[in-house]
């Protein structure tokens, strides 16, 4: 029991201090009270049944709600018949959605364009007829890499509505990453642009596929968007530019009804954790689980301006930008840049031009602004914003605070999820009228998601609720179905554990007092420290807790003595500089919030971090660079770079107990 205190203590200080819902969001949300969690408990499956019913639209009901007879290739609501397509256009185009904003979309460079539902319902007939005309059909794949244009919304909604099953490759990854993405998906289309912009810079793109295709004789039409205008080559005969392509094509386009378990989409993993795995979702569990969670998680309401500001090739993206908003018939913001482009404030005046209601964002984000200032966001009135949003990486206590302050004005809700491209629907949230918060922690699972804690060494199911794996005990709506080809991979990552009978989500956790989950981090970004174990995550905590830190890595390196030792890298501040000083100011800051025993070994003062596209910290790679070890793969980092500067730092000042 006393290890268990010292394994969180860390964070105990931060989680005293609650946030109750404020009395005028409560009295207007759509949950307020535990009405949700009590009808889940008593009925699951009626749970999940309501939700399917009220949020989706069916061609024809399903015969049965969970079909467990094969765990865990689980079914959803099989036997029924939908268009996801059908469900976030059609239907609204009979009410006063009609011409409302689905979408309102601004690039880097100023230009904007704003898609009604009726205007979406055009543009996705056109394109679902002409994948048509180009030989496309249901059950075929089609790989498309485009950065955040109107065009990849399009294109994913024109898929669904005949039924292809699209594979989004994120536009930031290289030829290689894009090849290795049509290879294993054996995709048949792809769909790209002549090139990007990035920080006023023109970004090739249709270079990179072109490269990529010379390896992939799979794909036999290659559709290109015009967007950054930079000379690009045309192959006769594969290539062809959307907008001919388009132009004579019917704006009608009868729905495909699809079976609720015909395959939506294959999507790759960031690829923190190694080789990208291809995550395969269906239809109607899917869209139930993204619809319900969009409306009660964000508390979305008909006249929300609703941002999320991650990118489509994420899953947050297919989720939370397209398909459960449009789902919902909400206005969705789709923003094509970066947030410090031309200044530090692009997203601010995003707020503050479109009155956003609603916007959600990742940790990294929130860290990067805190090491920019406050003087940013209190250039705009941002007062329309009502809720706040995080995913994609824990957020620590004082970046959870800095948001709740100076982006939300200390009267918006924050609501930390938890999710993966596994999951495909957010698993661990507050309900923003209901949930008290507490800042760091995703608190508790969302109605209907079964979540606990697991020991290693536990061979059954445990009842304790102590520090371990988070492990999901019950199937979800929205869940994996498989590893696209590779049902054995599916099966060894997720349920090999425990007699397969939960899904293990490769991340550690606990339970406090109160019950609210906190996810410090990946399993394997746990240190044994001369037998106590530390999650890097409180050290980081500890870290950004000083005001010269404006980001913070921490690994375990392997020590002769101590088992492993923390070693920590640090982005600082903007107007503080790297010293011997400041490196011993922090190890004692460290000490003294968390205790000796996690005192780093050494800090290391660096540009940046190594991250993925996605913006999460690759700490693996950071242990590898301590230990000497060779990095592996770095292809899916945004900054390859940045491993050689860490590696110079770390060579220049070994590290040891001894
Ligand atoms: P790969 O699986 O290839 O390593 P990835 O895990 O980075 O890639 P995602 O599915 O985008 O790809 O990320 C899910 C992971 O992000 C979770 O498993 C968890 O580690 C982390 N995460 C997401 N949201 C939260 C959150 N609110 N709190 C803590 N961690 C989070
Ligand atoms: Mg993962």
């Amino acid at each position: 029991m006393q290890k268990e205190e010292k394994d969180t203590a860390g964070v105990e200080s931060l989680m005293t201090k609650v946030y109750d819902p404020p009395e005028n969001f409560k009295a207007q949300a759509w949950v307020n009270d535990d009405s949700p969690y009590k009808k889940a408990d008593e009925d699951f499956e009626g749970f999940w049944a309501e939700a399917a019913e009220q949020n989706v639209t069916w061609f024809k009901k399903w015969d049965k709600v969970l079909d467990d007879s094969n765990p865990p290739f689980f079914k959803w609501f099989t036997g029924g018949k939908l268009n996801i397509s059908y469900n976030c256009i059609d239907r609204h185009l009979a009410t006063p959605r009609k011409n409302k904003a689905a979408i309102i979309w601004e690039s880097e460079t100023g230009a904007t364009r704003t898609i009604t539902y009726q205007e979406m319902y055009y543009e996705v007939c056109r394109f679902a007829n002409v994948l048509k005309n180009l030989g496309l059909k249901k059950g075929d794949i089609a790989t498309i890499y485009l950065p955040m244009v109107p065009e990849l919304a399009i294109a994913m909604l024109a898929c669904c509505r005949i039924g292809v099953i699209h594979s989004v490759v994120f536009a930031g990854f290289s030829s290689g990453a894009l090849q290795d993405r049509i290879e294993d998906s054996n995709s048949k289309l792809l769909i790209t642009c002549d090139g990007n912009f990035r920080r006023g810079k023109p970004l090739a793109m249709k270079i990179n596929a072109d490269e990529a295709m010379k390896n992939c004789p799979t794909i036999e039409n290659c559709i290109v968007v015009k967007y950054n205008g930079m000379d690009i080559q045309m192959q006769d005969g594969r290539d062809h530019w959307w907008g001919e392509i388009i132009a004579d094509a019917k704006p009608e386009c009868e729905p495909e009804h699809m079976d609720a378990e015909d395959i939506l989409f294959i999507l790759y993993t960031s690829g923190t954790t190694g080789k990208p795995k291809g995550v395969v979702h269906t239809t109607g569990g899917y869209l139930t689980g993204v619809a319900l969670t969009h409306k009660w998680v964000f508390d979305a309401k008909e006249e929300d301006t609703y941002w999320c500001s991650a990118d489509i090739g994420w899953v947050t993206g297919h989720s939370y930008i397209l398909y459960g908003p449009l789902a919902n018939g909400a206005t969705s913001v789709m923003y094509d840049g970066s947030p410090d482009y031309p200044e530090r404030n692009r997203w601010w005046s995003m707020v503050e031009k479109y009155r956003v209601n609603i916007f959600y964002t990742a940790p990294t984000a929130i860290r990067a602004f805190m090491k920019w200032g406050p003087q940013w966001p209190e250039k705009h009135d941002m007062s329309s914003l009502r809720l706040l949003g995080t995913v994609g990486e824990p957020i620590n206590p004082e970046a959870w605070l800095w948001y709740y302050k100076h982006i939300g004005g200390e009267r918006c809700p924050i609501v930390d999820t938890w999710w993966q491209t596994e999951t495909g629907m957010i698993m661990v949230t507050p309900l923003p009228g209901y949930t008290p918060l507490k800042p760091g922690s995703a608190t508790k699972a969302f109605p209907g998601v079964h979540v606990d804690i697991f020991k290693d060494e536990e061979t059954e199911r445990p009842q304790a609720k102590t520090k371990g794996r988070l492990a999901i005990t019950k199937p979800w709506p929205a869940m994996l179905r498989t590893l696209y080809n590779d049902d054995q991979r599916y099966i060894d990552t997720y349920w090999s554990r425990w007699g397969g009978k939960a899904y293990i989500a490769g991340d550690g956790a606990f339970f406090d007092d109160d019950g609210y989950l906190w996810v410090p981090g990946r399993i394997d970004d746990v240190m044994n420290v001369a037998g106590h174990r530390l999650s890097t995550m409180e050290l980081e905590s500890a870290l950004v807790a000083h005001e010269a830190v404006a980001e913070a890595a921490v690994v375990g390196k392997t020590d002769e003595f101590k088992g492993q030792i923390p070693v920590a890298f640090v982005i600082l501040k903007d107007g503080f500089d790297p010293s011997d000083e400041l490196e011993g100011d922090l190890k004692k800051f460290v000490r003294t919030k968390i205790g000796p025993i996690a005192t780093p070994a050494a800090v290391r003062f660096t540009r940046d971090l190594p991250k993925t596209r996605s913006g999460k910290i690759m700490r693996r790679l950071l242990r590898d660079l301590e230990e000497g070890k060779p990095p592996g793969d770095v292809t899916t980092l945004r900054d390859p770079t940045i491993v050689d500067e860490i590696s110079e730092i770390v060579k220049a000042h070994p590290t040891g107990s001894k």
